[in-house]
């Protein structure tokens, strides 16, 4: 007797894989759709009838078996519908396989019973397990009482029961357990293949994206080799897809840029991400500007780190931008430099003055000022012309701006019309004076003839030297102050003539 309720349970979970094949895609829960219910119930109610086929015989009208036990799992995992149903062809075939007998009809009576009451608690909000427990004991319990009524003899009863107790418990615990490993299995399959089938699709749109972007998208190794190399290649830089695979992204870069790129891959494989712009060997072996954009990524399988470099030809921009800094930097000359003399004018002499006063104040340095004027240039003007004028405030400015090219530390300027500055810091107000001679001494040689001028027959210049230590309480305007007080001095001590605040020199 046990060795055929040890086939029946055999039977019983057997089954159970062949369902699972052959539902695969229709899961059984109590949220499935009422055609899935239906198919398992049929199901069910097949396999209770091959149970009841296979049964073990007790005495000429009673059998026993585990047929109970397909309802309970139908009614567990789908509810109501199934299990009923099937404990309806379970009832049916009892009768239409061992003919109208009280033990047949007690059987299906016993069998619609377990429907009604497993299909009941499977709404009942308890877990899973519990449920197939209880229902396994409604079931063995029902099936007990026919047992009783059926059996007379109380020895074989008794043999009954217990092995009818064992084998339902251990095969509805297996049985169970056998049904949610089969349903979880064809679930993670189910999960398994939608996942892979998202990952294709979503590689697919990658490599779309990749091989239509306009941008050249690439992927190195740590080596900084090419392992991927998107079609934009060609358009950006010339090569062909092969050509630069396994070679590294170094032996295309100007030489001027490979420490700085080496800089930037390194910062994006440690960092995560950089930036960076630099010149690419093309295939032609013309340089293009390069602006990429450089992310790691970790890869798990084999813990390694690749760069996806996201790339674009700028030289357009580059060169439009050379050319505007070009622009600027022209146009910065130009402001600060004076249109008919070549030198610089008025405003470089203020911001000069300025940044040079400051220095002096914090230095606690000396810094001297020595303007100059033209003597009698008005009459030079109604003299020559006003073109000839132009001509000798560029000579004098021409040899003077010569002349003090020599010491970068001096800023020479046209200050205004026929007069001239220059700063001289860190000089005293001898070495001033030394300078102011000089200058004298270079427009003198220059013999410019002059021949209305009340002091020569030659172009003179009157100068004024001012020097001072400045303080934070002082402004550079009382430099200047001093500077044309020191001109004017030799202006009316007759022209020609260098004067400092504290001192005047005859000249010539
Ligand atoms: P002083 O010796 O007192 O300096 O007499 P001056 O005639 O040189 O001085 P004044 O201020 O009376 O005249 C300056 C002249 O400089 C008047 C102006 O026509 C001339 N001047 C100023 N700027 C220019 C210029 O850019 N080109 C020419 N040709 N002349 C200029
Ligand atoms: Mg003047
Ligand atoms: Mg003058």
């Amino acid at each position: 007797m046990l060795k055929d309720f040890v086939s029946n349970a055999t039977l019983l979970i057997a089954s159970f894989s062949i369902m699972g094949v052959l539902f695969k895609d229709k899961p059984l829960h109590t949220s499935s759709p009422l055609s899935t219910k239906l198919y398992w119930g049929l199901c069910f109610g097949i396999l209770g009838n091959v149970l009841m086929a296979f049964s073990i015989q007790i005495n000429s009208s009673t059998i026993a078996d585990l047929r109970h036990l397909a309802i309970v799992i139908a009614a567990i995992f789908g509810g109501y519908i199934p299990g009923l149903l099937a404990a309806i062809l379970i009832a049916a075939g009892r009768i239409i396989l061992f003919g109208i007998n009280e033990s047949s009809v007690l059987g299906s009576f016993g069998a619609i019973l377990i429907g009604i009451l497993c299909g009941g608690l499977s709404n009942i909000n308890i877990s899973r397990t519990l449920k197939a427990f209880l229902m396994n004991l409604i079931g063995l319990f029902i099936i007990s009482i026919i047992f009783m009524i059926r059996i007379d003899n109380s020895q074989v009863l008794q043999n009954v029961l217990i092995m009818q107790s064992i084998i339902s418990l251990i095969g509805g615990f297996f049985a169970y357990h056998f049904f949610v490993f089969v349903v979880n299995s064809y679930e993670v399959q189910t999960q398994l293949k939608q996942n892979v089938q998202k990952l294709q699709e979503t590689e697919e749109r990658f490599r779309l994206l990749a091989e239509y972007s306009s941008d050249m998208i690439t992927m190195h190794n740590e080596k900084a080799e090419y392992i991927y190399i998107s079609p934009a290649v060609k358009e950006i830089i010339h090569f062909e897809y092969p050509e630069l695979l396994g070679k590294r992204m170094d032996d295309f870069i100007h030489p001027e840029d490979i420490e700085y790129t080496k800089k930037m891959f390194e910062k994006a494989l440690h960092k995560g991400v950089a930036e960076s712009t630099y010149r690419y060997r093309t295939n032609i072996g013309d340089y293009v500007w390069i602006e990429s954009t450089l992310k790691s990524v970790h890869f798990e399988e084999d813990g390694s780190k690749k760069v996806i470099i996201v790339s674009r030809n700028i030289t357009d921009r580059k060169l439009t931008e050379q050319k505007l800094q070009e622009a600027n930097e022209l146009l910065n000359r130009l402001s600060y430099m004076d249109g008919l003399t070549g030198i610089a004018n008025r405003r470089y002499f203020d911001e000069i003055l300025d940044k040079e006063w400051a220095n002096s104040v914090s230095t606690h340095s000396p810094i001297t000022l020595i303007m100059f004027d033209i003597d009698y240039f008005k009459k030079y003007n109604d003299t020559y012309g006003h073109l000839t004028g132009d001509f000798c405030l560029q000579s004098i400015a021409q040899a003077i701006n010569n002349q003090m090219a020599v010491n970068s530390h001096y800023t020479f300027c046209r200050y205004g019309g026929e007069e001239f500055a220059l700063i001289s810091p860190s000089i005293t107000i001898e070495e001033g004076m030394k300078i102011a001679y000089q200058i004298q001494e270079t427009i003198k040689a220059l013999k410019i003839p002059h021949i209305n001028s009340e002091i020569a027959d030659i172009v003179t210049l009157s100068i004024g030297i001012a020097t001072m230590v400045p303080t934070s309480f002082e402004k550079p305007q009382a430099l200047m102050q001093m500077a044309d007080s020191a001109l004017y001095l030799s202006k009316t001590k007759g022209r020609n003539t260098i004067s400092s605040s504290h001192l005047c020199l005859e000249g010539l």
